[in-house]
């Protein structure tokens, strides 16, 4: 009887211990189920965050792409590169004043500096360059230079594109545009995309190329220029043409922002402009460059004048509402300051 009561004793307790191991089993086995799944949900939920980033990124990468930065005080190129919204335009500087005005911009902030074959200073926008990164620490990848070639040039653009380098003698360059359309345009656009696919060149542009000279031209070449410089100030503004090149994602640049040289006092005068100047306690010319960023176009007034130089790139304390815009906007009167 003691042994089968014991017998029975021992099959209960093994009946116990492996319910008991079986449900510990279960119970294990749910959880590493549970922590699977919840884990796999985990692996889920982050895999959407990933992807919802990645849009998100594509997104921002794309609308970025020509829209301002007023923060870093940048636009991003198509090129992918990153392009000050403000600087210095060169023409007609000598070889001392342009050094010295391309010092002064970099020593107050500016980055941005435009030249051209034409102008004939590219050594010195070079000399003025490489003085200042010795004197001022400014690394070369912060500073950003745009130069031409001219369609006297476009017979060998190689040429032209090496004793721009040459010339220069900062390495690189940020920028190069053709001048003016002209005969051997396209040809030399595409010698210029041969440099740019070695980075020699980072991006290239256009100048002085309008509704039909794009719309004839771009179907003909590979890389979509990155900007387009033309003339533009509040008597001629371009209205139709600039949102034309915008949307394309193509960064629009203006040359003569503040009229030109000889036609400056009438433009700075202007009671308008003058009025709105007085309003925010900032120059006329603030106001106009001003106007330009808010429009999304990138300014270079020319100085050789240090004071006007530092206050060309205070454009940053003050915003221009859109009734002011819209005055400014009125001005527009097709009147062009030179012939191209
Ligand atoms: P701009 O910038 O319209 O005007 C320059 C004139 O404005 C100079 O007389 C300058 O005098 C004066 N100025 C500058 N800042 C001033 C301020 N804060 N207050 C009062 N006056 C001021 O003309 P631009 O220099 O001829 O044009 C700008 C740049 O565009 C050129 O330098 C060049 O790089 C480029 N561009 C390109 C083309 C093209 O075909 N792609 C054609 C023309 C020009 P101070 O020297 O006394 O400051």
């Amino acid at each position: 009887m003691k042994r089968v009561f014991l017998g029975l004793l021992l099959l209960i307790l093994f009946y116990n211990v492996s319910a008991c191991a079986g449900k510990e089993a279960d119970t294990e086995t749910r959880q590493m189920a549970e922590d699977k799944s919840v884990s796999s949900d985990q692996n889920t939920i982050m895999a959407i965050e990933d992807n919802v980033e990645e849009t998100e990124k594509q997104e921002t990468e794309v609308t970025d792409t020509g829209a301002f930065n007023f923060e870093t005080k940048t636009v991003l190129l198509n090129s992918g590169y990153e392009m000050p919204i403000m600087g210095l335009g060169t023409y007609s500087l000598d070889y001392d004043t342009c050094v010295s005005s391309v010092k002064t911009l970099l020593k107050n902030g500016g980055r941005l500096i435009d030249t051209a074959y034409m102008y004939g200073n590219e050594d010195a926008v070079g000399e003025g360059v490489r003085q200042a990164m010795e004197e001022y620490g400014i690394p070369r990848e912060d500073i950003f230079v745009i130069t031409k070639i001219y369609p006297s040039q476009f017979d060998d653009p190689e040429a032209a594109i090496d004793m721009a380098l040459e010339e220069l003698d900062i390495g690189y360059i940020d920028m190069m545009l053709l001048h003016h359309p002209g005969t051997g345009d396209v040809e030399a656009y595409k010698t210029m995309e041969k440099y740019a696919e070695k980075g020699i060149i980072r991006s290239l542009g256009l100048s002085n190329w309008y509704v039909e000279e794009l719309t004839d031209f771009l179907p003909q070449i590979n890389i979509t220029p990155a900007l387009v410089q033309n003339e533009i100030h509040p008597y001629y503004q371009e209205q139709d043409v600039v949102p034309f090149i915008q949307e394309k994602g193509i960064v629009v640049q203006c040359w003569y922002p503040l009229g030109g040289r000889g036609h400056t006092s009438e433009l700075l005068g202007d009671d308008t402009i003058v009025s709105i100047a007085e309003a925010h306690g900032v120059s006329s010319a603030q106001v106009i460059l001003r106007w330009d960023l808010q429009r999304g176009i990138v300014v270079i007034p020319g100085s050789s004048n240090p004071e006007h130089i530092k206050e060309n790139l205070e454009l940053f304390d003050f915003e221009l509402t859109d009734e002011e815009m819209g005055y400014i906007n009125a001005l527009d009167r097709g009147e062009k300051h030179d012939w191209y």
